[in-house]
């Protein structure tokens, strides 16, 4: 007998036959390598951004394929990812994971060939229903979505341990009515389907419970009850990523169309135009990605004939918005929201709103430790406006106040999102470049040095020019200094050495005496 711990809740029990098959089966599909270790991340919840970036850089390939991701439709932004530090700030620690995760598992599954299960179709199915899940995710600005891909990707994962362990299951099926077909079939024949199944196997890989639960109710027809709690709406959205993907691999009526734009405004409050929008933007994320998994989908999708069924349809419907009204989950939406944006307000200047400098401290600490330990660069820059007691005494400090604010957003607008921009005190802010090296700090510091030329801070109906002097020093490349402190002292000594060759430009450490 298998153990009934915790990580067979949701099978049910009196199925001995079944979990006995599975428990003998020495075939079950388990991921292997760097998943595995990615897996153990995921359970430590006092995980940093430095002990994910150490595990995926042990996998070049896994590197490279984030990186990708990163610069993809799905997350890319206007400046390119050009490091991992620079992708894992912007999937997040926990999204790293999770992609982590998802590109490892599909690559210890997917080789596996056999001639009576169409493996092709089944990943081709899971990606389109990870990516159907991420973008729907987006679209309703669900809380914590970081885990939709994944359990998107896996919720059927179910079916690869019974075809495991049943080879004959899926021979006795007729699974041209599609993923409802399937369904059917195992619930005749086992008393229960494969989401249940899934679910059990990620126990046996130690995912963690609330994957398990989202996957075990991917097959439910009606919104997640109440109960579900906080994971509710993730049960929701991955359900109804699955139908989608049912649309987007191209078994689709009219009827089946109608089916999922219905129960997307019913389950989400999805309008039906934005359903098609949704659908429309997953398909052509889901033709970006899918190379990215080494899984083959272009020709699958008939998307033209699919979306212009879709739209005819909410032509001819009398359109029924049924808001669906989760007061109580709002409400505590909003208090997170308020404890989020409390702590949020205690790293900014209060003037400028760019960070202050005790954040700042705690920023650089961590990230010249992150340097130090991954052989990546980062740079330090000093930036104090020149002459300002001039804009003061001149034009009296409130003015003056004002320009502070607008040179602040010239340092923001002109950085990227992974760089972090601070008021050091004063008139003087300092700008942290995580993963970038002397020459794209030069290149940096000639866009502000420009920026501040260039700008108008229009005040009162004047015109009030400022320009600002930079010292810079990069920990990482040729010098590695012995402390934060040391890094400090040498970027605002390069500062002050601007200053004295005349202000309104660069210095970088190392440079001749002033
Ligand atoms: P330099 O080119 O050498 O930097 O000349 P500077 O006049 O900018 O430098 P200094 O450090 O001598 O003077 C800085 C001035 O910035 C003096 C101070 O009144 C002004 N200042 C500092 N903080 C604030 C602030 O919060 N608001 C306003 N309006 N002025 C400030
Ligand atoms: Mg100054
Ligand atoms: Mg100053």
């Amino acid at each position: 007998m298998v153990s009934t711990s915790s990580s067979n809740a949701y099978l049910p029990l009196n199925n001995e036959v079944l979990l006995t098959r599975l428990g003998r089966c020495t075939d079950l599909p388990s991921p292997v390598g760097v998943a595995v270790r990615i897996l153990e991340l995921g359970q430590d919840p006092d995980v940093t951004l430095g002990d994910v970036a150490k595990v995926i850089s042990l996998d070049p390939a896994l590197t490279a394929k984030l990186l990708r991701m990163a610069n993809s439709p799905l997350y890319a932004r206007n400046r390119k990812t050009e490091n991992l530090r620079q992708a894992i700030t912007l999937f997040g620690v926990e999204g790293t994971i999770t992609l982590a995760l998802s590109f490892s598992v599909v690559n210890s599954l997917k080789d596996k060939v056999d001639r009576r299960f169409d493996y092709d179709g089944y990943w081709r199915r899971s990606l389109a229903a990870a990516t159907c899940a991420q973008v729907l995710g987006e679209r309703i600005e669900v809380r914590n979505k970081e885990d939709l891909f994944l359990c998107g990707l896996l919720q059927d994962i179910g079916m690869l341990a019974l075809d495991k362990s049943m080879p004959e299951l899926y021979q006795q099926c007729d699974i041209r009515s599609g993923h409802a077909g399937v369904i059917e079939c195992e619930h005749s024949t086992l008393g229960l389907d494969h989401a249940e199944i899934g679910a059990w196997l990620l126990g046996r890989w130690n995912f963690p419970e609330k994957l398990q639960a989202i996957i075990a109710a991917s097959h439910i027809s009606e919104a997640a009850p109440m109960e579900s709690g906080a994971i509710a709406q993730l049960i929701n959205v991955v359900a109804l990523a699955s139908d989608m993907a049912d649309l987007l691999c191209g078994r689709n009526s009219k009827d089946a169309i109608n089916g999922v734009m219905r129960r997307a405004e019913k389950v989400l409050g999805l309008p039906q135009e934005a359903f098609v929008e949704t659908l429309a933007a997953s398909a052509e994320v889901l033709k970006d990605i899918a190379h990215l998994f080494e899984i083959r989908v272009d020709d699958q999708i008939y998307l033209d004939s699919l979306l212009n069924e879709a739209r005819e349809l909410i032509l001819l419907r009398n359109i029924n918005v049924m808001q669906h009204s989760t007061t109580l989950a709002r409400a505590a939406e909003a208090l997170e929201d308020r404890t989020r944006r409390l702590e949020e307000e205690n790293r900014r200047d209060v003037l400028t709103g760019l960070y202050n400098r005790a954040y700042l401290n705690r920023f650089l600490d961590e990230e010249v430790g992150l340097s130090s330990r991954h052989d990546w660069p980062v740079t330090v820059m000093f930036i104090d406006l020149d002459d300002f007691k001039h804009v003061n005494d001149e034009h009296g400090h409130l003015v003056g106040d004002e320009v502070l604010k607008s040179a602040a957003r010239v340092l923001e607008t002109n950085t990227r999102g992974s760089d972090m921009v601070a008021r050091y005190g004063g008139e003087e802010f300092v700008v942290i470049l995580p993963g970038t090296g002397r020459e794209g700090a030069e290149m940096m510091s000639d866009r502000l040095l420009t920026a501040f030329r260039a700008k108008h801070h229009l005040l009162d109906g004047r015109d009030i020019p400022v320009t600002a002097s930079i010292g810079a020093a990069t920990h990482g490349e040729e010098h590695e200094f012995a402390s934060v402190e040391e890094l400090l002292k040498a970027a605002d000594h390069a500062l002050y050495t601007a200053k004295r060759r005349g202000r309104n430009q660069a210095v970088f450490f190392p440079h001749s005496p002033a």
